[in-house]
């Protein structure tokens, strides 16, 4: 049976001395009940808080019949004196996770009758979700405000135990869970609830509270918070980031976003500029191929354009002009993307001379009237590619 709870008594205590009451083997654990504690077992949304009994880790903490169980990976004989130890880093996080979510909740209530209903204390951040389907943004950075100036306030979070028939007499914020004697955590002016929790001793040892955002959660709003250290370190991080934009881009930080929408509107004048050269430059080269239709209306022509698509918009745009037979090379380097149209009217039969033509570039490829196309990767013969694409017209 534990007799002393040191975690109500001293929310910072970390290292203490206790002697081992029980000890039982439990799923493949050892369940471990100590005389005196400081170790907070999980509850009311905060995690349990981690550590050593003596040298070994403590896996969990669980509210037990004769007070917090400790769980651990080997047994410790009942009798032992034992130092133990909490890690009082993580304890301090959840202290400062759960007294700010108590001063979130109390303005959410008090700026616009935004009631909370489930509270999650994350590893990155702290969720509340309350009773409304929609906040706007600036409410809820007024909201932000509003938590910032209590916690400047520094002012003392107290804890008081009362009875079911004496609850009435505080203004809580929402009623007990339990009954019997119940414990209430007050902060003058701001908030009084019940709750068995661990707390900072001020408000000001919450530090600092940055609104993170919102989303949408069984048609209600669940706004998202970092609380304390982890709020500092975000605007550290955020800060070094804008320092560094603001080096790359040589203007203030302040200046950022507005130098980012001048160079974005710079880039989408010059895709623009850089567009309609292209379309020039691919206009000229047609223009040069039509100057190649031969009088019979056949052309092979060799050309050496970046851009994929030109060789079959060019065909198709050639044989409507009335162009009755064309083959084209676009050439890259030695490598060459190839194209064989036909009018409609035409008698040429790509099949009959695919066997003989294509090896003279390597070729492969093919398709179906009135456009043949493929690839290759040689231009030693693009001369006898074309002349035996002629000579099959007997030209
Ligand atoms: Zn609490």
């Amino acid at each position: 049976m534990t007799r002393e709870i040191l975690y109500y008594q001293d929310n910072h205590l970390t290292t203490f001395t206790s002697t081992v009451e029980e000890c039982r083997k439990e799923d493949g654990r050892y369940a471990l009940v100590l005389d005196r504690t400081a170790f907070y077992p999980e509850g009311g949304g905060q995690p349990c808080d981690r550590g050593f009994l003596g040298d070994l880790p403590v896996l969990h903490v669980a509210k037990g019949e004769n007070g917090p169980v400790h769980y651990t990976a080997a047994p410790i004989e009942p009798g032992t004196d034992i130092v133990c130890r909490v890690d009082g880093v993580h304890r301090f996080d959840y202290m400062q996770q759960h007294t700010g979510q108590h001063i979130i909740s109390s303005v959410l209530l008090n700026e616009g009758d935004w009631a909370t209903l489930s509270v999650h204390q994350g590893e990155e951040y702290t969720s509340i979700e309350v009773e409304s389907s929609e906040i706007s943004e600036e409410n809820l950075h007024r909201v932000e405000r509003e938590v910032n100036r209590i916690i400047n306030r520094n002012i003392p979070v107290k804890t008081l135990w009362t009875s079911e028939q004496e609850i009435e007499k505080y203004p809580l914020r929402r009623p007990p869970k339990v009954t019997g004697e119940i414990r209430l955590v007050q902060i003058d002016g701001v908030d009084c609830v019940p709750c068995g929790g661990i707390h900072t001793s001020t408000t000001g040892e919450v530090g600092l509270v940055l609104y993170l955002g919102q989303e949408k959660i069984r048609g209600h709003v669940r706004t998202l918070w970092k609380i304390g250290e982890r709020a500092y370190y975000l605007a550290k991080i955020n800060q070094q980031i804008l320092s560094q934009l603001g080096s790359k881009y040589s203007v203030p930080s302040g200046e950022l976003l507005e130098r980012l929408e001048l160079q974005d509107r710079e880039i989408f004048a010059r895709e623009g500029e850089l567009l309609k050269a292209k379309e020039e430059l691919l206009d000229f080269h047609l223009h040069n191929l039509r100057s190649q239709i031969d009088r019979k209306g056949i052309l092979t022509a060799t050309v050496q354009v970046n851009d994929k698509k030109f060789l079959q918009n060019a065909a198709l745009m050639l044989l409507e002009e009335g162009c009755s037979l064309l083959a084209l090379v676009n050439r890259q380097g030695e490598d060459l993307q190839w194209i064989i149209g036909a009018a409609e009217n035409s008698t040429f039969e790509f099949s009959q001379f695919k066997s003989n033509i294509l090896p003279m570039i390597n070729g492969k490829g093919g398709g179906r009237g009135p456009l043949w196309q493929g690839k290759g990767d040689s231009t030693k013969d693009l001369e006898g590619f074309f002349q035996a694409l002629r000579d099959s017209c007997g030209v």
